[in-house]
């Protein structure tokens, strides 16, 4: 390979792949489609949000994505929008369960309503499994694929969101690993992508706090300082998962939180004068 097109691969890491990426008309979504493009991958965005779904394909540019409506809870919708994914480009590569909702926190579980408990679930769990599982009836005939899903650190750490919540992003990591280990001896990878906060739309439907407050909020809280975890460094996690560079990964929750979820704050050790 010469030094031009090998600086071409390594600069277009999805050229020739088709990717489907749901709740891909805002936030950690939008700016995967972005990225995924800018990598040479056809990209399919399917959301339920059809207006601002159109004008991110359109402000992405000249080789912008696709949309499709699709209400990921709805088999039918997902079973169409895979479909019409084929029918455009050919094949699936990669599919990104990425929709998903968070309710606002009720401590007390006596407050919690079961309508809105099973509503987190319908979008979050069986959003995502009904995306594997159509993806993996187009993925295992082509005897490859990568499924990524988007759980949270919510999979992993307890007491941060509401409990409809963090039940569905454990689910996710739970559904994650089973379907690993049926899919893996099609050749198709099943992993998922657990992020610290990130300032997104989702959040102002959490709080009515600004960006900028809910910003250095997580900051401060964070165990990483001098940085703070935005969009596109979820995005290229996906892009890790969707590249051969991972491609022994199967199964793996790729925590990005900057070691938070693996701090116990009852243990002050590390605590210097000057820190
Ligand atoms: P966002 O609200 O900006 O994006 C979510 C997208 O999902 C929206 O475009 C929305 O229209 C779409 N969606 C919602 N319900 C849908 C449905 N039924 N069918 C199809 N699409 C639907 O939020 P985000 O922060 O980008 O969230 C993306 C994912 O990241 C979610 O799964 C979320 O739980 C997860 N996550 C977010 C954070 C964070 O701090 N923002 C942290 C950890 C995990």
């Amino acid at each position: 390979m010469g030094s031009s097109s090998l600086f071409s691969s390594l600069a277009r890491r999805l050229e020739g792949k088709v990717a489907l990426i749901t709740g891909g008309a805002s936030g950690i979504g939008e700016c995967t489609a972005k990225l995924f493009t800018q990598h040479g991958a056809k990209v399919m965005i399917a959301d339920i949000q059809d207006e601002l779904g159109h004008s991110v394909c359109k402000d992405i540019g000249p080789e912008s994505p696709s949309y499709i409506h699709c209400d990921v809870t709805d088999e039918n919708q997902i079973q169409k929008a895979i479909a019409t994914t084929v029918a455009n480009y050919g094949k699936l590569d990669i599919m990104f369960n990425n929709a998903g909702i968070i309710d606002k926190p009720k401590p007390r579980i006596l407050d919690n309503d079961q309508s809105d408990f099973e509503q987190v679930l319908k979008v979050n769990v069986t959003g995502t499994f009904l995306g594997i599982k159509h993806a993996a009836r187009v993925m295992i005939p082509a005897r490859q694929g990568s499924i990524i899903s988007t759980c949270s650190i919510s999979s992993i750490t307890a007491g941060l969101a509401s409990h409809a919540y963090t039940s569905s992003k454990h689910a996710i990591l739970g559904l994650t690993k089973n379907t690993a280990v049926e899919l893996g001896k099609f050749g198709i990878r099943v992993n998922c992508i657990s992020p610290y906060g990130v300032v997104t739309p989702m959040c102002r439907k959490y709080g009515t706090v600004e960006d900028e407050v809910l910003r250095e909020h997580l900051h401060s809280v964070a165990n990483l300082k001098g940085l703070i975890l935005e969009a596109e460094d979820i995005a290229k996690a996906a892009l890790y998962l969707s590249t051969d560079d991972s491609r022994y990964l199967s199964g793996h929750n790729l925590v990005v939180d900057g070691g938070f979820s693996i701090v116990n704050p009852s243990f002050a050790m590390f605590k210097y004068p000057d820190s």
